[in-house]
């Protein structure tokens, strides 16, 4: 028998009563004037790293796209299908965002899949293997590398998951001017599930360190 999953339904009741009715008049304002986001977020698919939930914030504030392990490819005006690049393409035409944070996180299942070279396809369309192929060259060398222990090669996969991305954001012309102008900063930030701890990446060095220590 159909049924739309009842926890879902059980969620919406909550809203509605709760964050909805105390923010009605936002969602109207929002409605009525449209979305106004100062910033794109790329993040991960993964149900535990919701950026909406870990930045606590309300309707109309953040611009969101979420893929397999947060990742932005290159610019290829190929005539192919690009959700994250037409999210990106909207991002920062349109709504003029000013912020792009590319956040990662802790036991990424895409990130532990590109560093498994023994992983079989999970379809025969093996869409998060290609996928994952953007990774593909320093995946190698990191999983190559046994002085490393699992873990340490996962976070520094998750890293350059993160710093892949912004490389590949500066390969669109509108992002490239538009930091140039100083109208656009390209952020990088890593979410650690089990701690909370949120990490930030310095610009220059690409290093993470947590915000204030
Ligand atoms: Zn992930």
């Amino acid at each position: 028998m159909y049924q739309f999953p009842e926890h879902l339904l059980g969620g919406y009741q909550k809203f509605m009563n709760g964050r909805f009715a105390e923010q009605q008049a936002r969602y109207k304002t929002l409605a009525e004037t449209g979305q106004q986001p100062k910033t794109l977020i790329v993040a991960c698919c993964d149900s535990r790293a919701a950026p909406e939930t870990i930045f606590d914030s309300g309707p109309g504030e953040l611009f969101v796209v979420r893929n397999v392990a947060n990742m932005v490819p290159p610019y290829e005006p190929d005539g192919q299908y690009h959700s994250t690049s037409a999210a990106l393409e909207f991002a920062v035409q349109s709504l003029r965002v000013k912020d792009i944070v590319v956040m990662g996180h802790g036991r990424c299942g895409g990130i532990k899949a590109v560093l498994d070279s023994g992983a079989e396809p999970l379809s025969p369309g093996d869409f998060i293997g290609k996928w994952m192929n953007m990774l593909k060259p320093s995946a190698e060398q990191i999983a190559g590398n046994d002085m490393m222990t699992a873990a340490e090669r996962q976070r520094a996969m998750e890293h350059v998951s993160i710093r892949n991305s912004i490389v590949n954001l500066r390969t669109f012309p509108c992002v490239q001017i538009l930091e140039q102008r100083g109208k656009l900063q390209l952020h990088g930030a890593w979410f650690d599930i089990s701690t909370g701890e949120l990490w930030v990446m310095d610009p220059k060095s690409g290093d993470f360190s947590r915000p204030g220590t």
